[in-house]
């Protein structure tokens, strides 16, 4: 049984159904993060996890629980905010103390517990100033820590970071890993971005349109996506359309335009109109040893562009109306515009998948 069982979560708000059927298990001392693109869901899915909505139909569990009906402070979740809501009028330690106080909890646990925070989080020196003399930064470390201070039996993360400036927030998204491993404690993270739910998560799950469409670890889902929405979701990708010329279990042949392409198959049959997601890592220009393993695209190049660490090429095979994106290895000099190449791309780059009307029309 899992720590936390969302079991067939159906959730509307008037006519929209902003979850039609979740279905989750979150295991103890886990990062777990919902990603997915803006409105499918997410935030919703979490509130409902934390207390503050019921859904319609179906249950919440935790530790075998039936919490569905239980007030947030009942069951012990904290959630942080994108805005942070720290209280302006309160200095850093009355921020802190504040959930403690309501807690009822004696004074001097209370100071205890504020001192460790404040320590854990690198706050120390900052008890008295008020929110508006402090940086984004420190602001959201406040926000956390008055989180933990409590010790919640769960932490809910809504875009914790998503105010912050790049740099910012990838320093404290480190240390917000850190620290969840450090205290092993549960947290629940939702973001709309791939990047930071790939790095911080221990198992993500991807939704879309009020459904779940893959769990599980960030390596799993990145190298052997499931669905075509997935897939197109997660990494720098290119879509190309054909249609099935040969199937078997593992992989597909499609016809492209002028060429055809070997990719691995997600339920596709002889016949069937096919979706190829193309990863852009992994190319090469110089012939590999172990070809079998590799699918040769022919194409013109239409960008060639140095980045530092790869070179971006666009490659546009014959009869196929959208590009290819690839990045070379950045030690070759960049192949010229216009010019005819072959790029060798790894076989476990190329997924081929059903296609979805909603997905190819973007
Ligand atoms: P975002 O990343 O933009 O925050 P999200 O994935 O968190 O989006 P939700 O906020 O859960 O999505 O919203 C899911 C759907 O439910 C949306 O269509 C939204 O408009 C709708 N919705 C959410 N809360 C309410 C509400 N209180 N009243 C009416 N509709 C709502």
């Amino acid at each position: 049984m899992p720590f936390i069982d969302v079991r067939d979560v159906v959730k509307r708000f008037g006519k929209t159904v902003a979850l039609k059927g979740v279905s989750l298990g979150i295991e103890k001392g886990e990062l777990f993060t919902i990603l997915g693109p803006s409105g499918c869901g997410k935030t919703t899915l979490l509130r409902i996890i934390a207390g503050f909505e019921t859904p319609d139909e179906g249950r919440i569990y935790f530790e075998g629980e039936d919490v569905t009906d239980m007030p947030p402070d009942k069951r012990g979740t904290v959630m942080v905010f994108q805005n942070w809501a720290l209280w302006p009028h309160m200095t850093v330690y009355e921020n802190i103390a504040f959930g403690l106080k309501l807690r009822k909890l004696p004074r001097n646990e209370i100071d205890k517990r504020v001192k460790w925070v404040l320590e854990l989080l690198g706050l120390e020196g900052l008890e008295n100033r008020f929110p508006g003399q402090l940086s984004g930064g420190q602001q959201q470390r406040v926000a956390l820590a008055r989180a933990l201070a409590v010790q919640p039996r769960v932490l809910l993360l809504d875009e914790p970071l998503s105010n912050l400036d790049a740099k910012l927030r990838l320093k404290l998204r480190g240390e917000l890993k850190k620290l969840q491993k450090q205290l092993g404690i549960t947290m629940i993270y939702v973001t709309h971005d791939q990047e930071e739910a790939m790095s911080l998560s221990d198992r993500m799950a991807i939704m879309r349109d009020g459904r779940i469409e893959q769990v599980g670890r960030p390596e799993d889902l990145y190298l052997n996506p499931q669905t075509l929405f997935t897939a197109v979701f997660l990494g720098r990708t290119s879509l190309i359309l054909g249609k099935v010329e040969d199937a078997s279990n593992r992989e597909v042949i499609v016809r492209v335009g002028d060429t055809v392409i070997r990719a691995i198959n997600h339920g596709l049959s002889r016949g069937d109109d096919a979706a190829i997601v193309v990863k852009a890592e992994g190319a090469h220009i110089t012939k590999p040893q172990a070809l079998h393993e590799y699918e040769t695209l022919r194409g013109r190049v239409t960008v060639a562009m140095y980045l530092g660490p790869f070179i971006e090429v666009r490659l546009l095979l014959s009869g196929v109306k959208h590009e290819i994106l690839l990045d070379l290895p950045s030690d070759i000099t960049p192949p010229a515009v216009g010019n005819e190449i072959e790029v060798y791309v790894p076989l476990r780059n190329i997924h081929a998948y059903p296609i979805e009307e909603e997905i190819v029309q973007e």
